[in-house]
């Protein structure tokens, strides 16, 4: 079986999103890269989650050519192929329709910084693409909305804000591998749903101050992080 390790990341990535409620049904998927390689597995289409096994997972190339696997690929592989050809540094993608994330896409409104919470993770706020026209949705639909994310980061940095809300769709989140895209999913819903109940307590809530999602932000992610333990 072709790339195992990462057939095995992959599919426990995928777990994941089940474990901590993220899915219904065969909602969602997620995809790993071998840079190397230049291969990509993911979760191959309408499989339910609790029949999957690492033979099920699907290896394509970059052009979205299956090159082992017996299954199709999830649908929203294209989407999936243009941010890991835009983003160099990225080695996971995880997609979901999770509840409060998708809400926030379909309120076509970005999740704004209100906490430490969120600035831990997301140095900004999360944004919203633009709507695809009619002409991209009745086209290559899937590319076209990994190229709508890869637009509204022409100017971000996929790296500092590893998350977009798809206009009236849903998010996508990214990592270094499989596992982190996965936990970015899962802490985007978490924030999603506070920044819901946040505005629900006092619709007139502020932004956090800049100098403090700076702190915590940076704290834990560059040059200078200081959160967790130093790495022998
Ligand atoms: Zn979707």
């Amino acid at each position: 079986m072709l790339l195992k390790t990462l057939r095995e990341e992959v599919l426990e990535a995928n777990l994941e999103l089940v474990r901590r409620g993220l899915v219904l049904y065969t909602f969602g998927n997620v995809s790993g890269i071998d840079r190397g390689e230049g291969l990509v597995a993911i979760k191959p289409s309408g499989v339910p989650y609790e029949e999957l096994t690492p033979a099920h997972v699907v290896v394509s190339d970059l052009e979205g050519n299956v090159v082992d696997g017996n299954l199709r690929p999830s649908s929203d592989l294209p989407t999936h192929l243009a941010l890991y050809k835009s983003f160099s540094t990225i080695g996971g993608v995880a997609h979901t329709h999770s509840e409060f994330a998708t809400a926030w896409a379909q309120a076509e409104t970005p999740i704004p910084c209100f906490g430490t919470t969120h600035a831990d993770y997301f140095h900004g706020p999360v944004p919203v693409t633009e709507r695809l026209s009619s002409h991209e949705i009745a086209g290559d639909y899937e590319l076209e909305t990994g190229e709508a994310i890869c637009r509204k980061f022409a100017r971000l940095d996929p790296e500092t804000i590893p998350a977009v809300l798809v206009a009236g769709h849903a998010p996508f989140c990214w990592g270094k591998n499989a596992h982190e895209a996965a936990h970015t999913a899962v802490i985007l819903e978490y924030v999603a749903r506070m920044a819901y109940h946040t505005l629900t307590i006092n619709a007139d809530c502020r932004p956090l101050a800049r100098e403090l999602h700076d702190k915590h932000f940076l704290r834990k992610h560059g040059r200078n992080a200081t959160y967790g333990q130093v790495k022998s």
